[in-house]
């Protein structure tokens, strides 16, 4: 595994945010849950393309993408 992708807790709760990261990944790496929650699908992490959409699509610092081969996070 390459990349770990990280949602706030508080962000992943927030069902309207969840419906729009499902909607902007270009390579599913999320989907809500039964709960309408933002969950990582943890098989699909390594297809990220570092596109920074689920990053521009939340609140500040909610979502962060880690390139675990550098360290480098990404956020905003
Ligand atoms: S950076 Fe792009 S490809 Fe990677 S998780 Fe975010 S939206 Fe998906």
């Amino acid at each position: 595994m390459f990349i770990q992708v990280e949602v706030d807790p508080a962000a992943a709760g927030d069902t309207a945010l969840a419906k729009k990261l499902a909607e902007v990944c270009p390579v599913n790496i999320f989907e809500a849950d039964g709960e309408g929650k933002a969950v990582i699908v943890e098989e699909n992490l390594d297809e990220c393309v570092l596109c920074e959409l689920c990053i521009e699509a939340a609140p500040p610092g909610q979502v962060r993408v880690t390139k675990l081969y550098s360290g480098e996070t990404l956020s905003r």
